[in-house]
């Protein structure tokens, strides 16, 4: 008779729930912890941060697909884990207890190491739809008052895509408000190269990218280090490759978006063998903690070592099929530990990704993420708009019904031809 707490109730922690419930016994329990009951897709929020979206689109209230599926769900939060105590202490002062723990609470954002970045400073932000919101109205006020944008992801940042994402969807949005002519805009990225994207670029996401923000009449910088940010006016060093400055920038703007570094989040954060130096959790191939073997990690959570040395530091992304071959993987290794047998079920860790631009877009498949590669493709074209609303259509359907299958999980694999990726393997 387990019980089984997941903590953490986004992308990765509401269908792990669903999956890991699915293969349990009946005595066993599953509990999610969550800050709240909303769950957020959190790819839509782009989309929301230029009113194609609303934040009610994009937010599903988790109770009911809970309690369908018998799974109790804890909304007060977690302050602190004690996987040495199989505990948790919540924000209200309770406590949940636990016999295996499957860590998903995503990222915290890293604003405070640049001086005026983020929502609550100078720049907006896309990573959770309130921000999404927020950057809504600043986008209001540049239409009435046009002038220069800045966007693009800071030192650290492992989220690239989505920052292309909402550049070229931001560029679309003000060509349809026909104001594009008075916005000059600047693409900055701690990246070493346009298309790097974390992951030493994806087929021939350079040339694809590159000639999109061209085609846009969109600059850029690269090797960019934000050192802060004023109202209006960014301060920006562009480094050579050996590290040593090249150029300093003092970009003036109306609007910027700029994707932060991640860590992880403080209720797991410096815990001796569960974490590395910058919060994430320590997983082996199993999705399994070494040093604690009954706690499991999935999402962005999870530590993924860069690739390769980076004039600036860049972190590898992690995306939403990744995480679902992540949380599939989890699921078989729990249910095969309760049966007293080993783990076998290893994750596929492919990188999929479609980055939408409103009128086109851009996808691509690393399989594996770390180069050399068995697939190492990417493409573009308007198709790609199509099936990043059936991968919202997708992930939405599933987390409203707790269903793991549906007609469109069907539609947007045959589309992006990716049913092997997102699996798992047995050894
Ligand atoms: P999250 O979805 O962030 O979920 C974490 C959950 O943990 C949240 O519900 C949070 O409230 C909860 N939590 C945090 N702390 C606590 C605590 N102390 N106690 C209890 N609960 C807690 N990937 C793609 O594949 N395609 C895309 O198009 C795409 N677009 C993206 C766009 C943006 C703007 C961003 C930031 C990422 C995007 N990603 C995309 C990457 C990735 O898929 C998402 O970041 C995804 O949401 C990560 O899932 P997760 O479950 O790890 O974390």
């Amino acid at each position: 008779m387990a019980h089984i707490v997941v903590l953490g109730a986004g992308l990765g922690g509401a269908i792990m729930a669903y999956e890991m419930k699915a293969l349990t016994g009946p005595g066993d329990r599953v509990t999610v912890v969550n800050k709240g009951a909303t769950y957020s897709f959190v790819p839509s929020n782009p989309w929301v941060a230029v009113g194609w979206r609303s934040k009610e689109q994009v937010e599903v209230d988790l109770s009911g697909a809970m309690e369908r599926r018998g799974i109790t769900l804890r909304t007060e939060g977690a302050g602190r884990v004690h996987p040495a105590e199989n505990r948790i202490d919540l924000l209200d002062g309770s406590t949940v207890e636990y016999d295996y723990l499957i860590i998903a609470t995503g990222p915290e954002l890293a604003f405070d190491e640049i001086d005026g970045l983020g929502p609550g400073a100078n720049t907006q932000s896309i990573c959770l739809t309130d921000h999404a919101v927020q950057a809504k109205a600043a986008f209001d006020d540049l239409v009435k008052n046009p002038g220069p944008v800045v966007v693009g992801a800071v030192q650290g940042a492992s989220c690239f895509g989505p920052a292309y994402e909402f550049t070229l969807i931001l560029e679309t949005a003000l060509r349809r408000a026909k104001v594009r002519d008075r916005v000059p805009m600047t693409f900055v990225t701690s990246e070493p190269y346009i298309g790097h994207m974390g992951l030493d670029g994806v087929g021939d996401t350079k040339g694809i990218l590159e000639h999109e923000l061209r085609e846009r009449h969109i600059s850029w910088i690269t090797n960019a280090r934000v050192q802060s940010v004023e109202p209006g006016t960014m301060h920006v060093e562009e480094v050579n490759a050996d590290g040593t400055t090249r150029q300093m920038h003092d970009l003036p703007f109306s609007f910027s978006m700029l994707l932060p570094a991640f860590r992880g989040v403080a209720a797991v954060r410096d815990i001796e063998g569960l974490t590395n130096p910058r919060g994430f959790i320590l997983v082996d191939r199993y999705q399994r903690n070494p040093a604690f073997p009954n706690v499991f990690a999935i999402g962005v959570g999870v530590a993924i070592p860069p690739i390769g040395r980076t004039p600036v530091p860049v972190g590898v992304p992690k995306t939403g099929f990744m995480i679902e071959s992540m949380v599939t993987a989890t699921a078989a290794n729990i249910a095969s530990l309760i049966r007293g047998e080993e783990p076998r079920e290893v994750a596929s860790w492919n990188a999929v990704c479609l980055a939408d631009f409103g009128d086109g877009g851009v996808a691509f498949v690393a399989q594996p993420q770390i180069p050399p590669r068995n697939a190492n493709w990417s493409s573009s074209g308007r198709w790609v708009h199509a099936a990043k609303i059936g991968f919202e259509k997708y992930f939405l359907h599933k987390i409203r019904t707790g269903k793991p299958d549906s007609f469109y999980e069907r539609a947007a694999f045959r589309l992006l031809r990716v049913d092997k990726l997102k699996s798992t393997h047995t050894e």
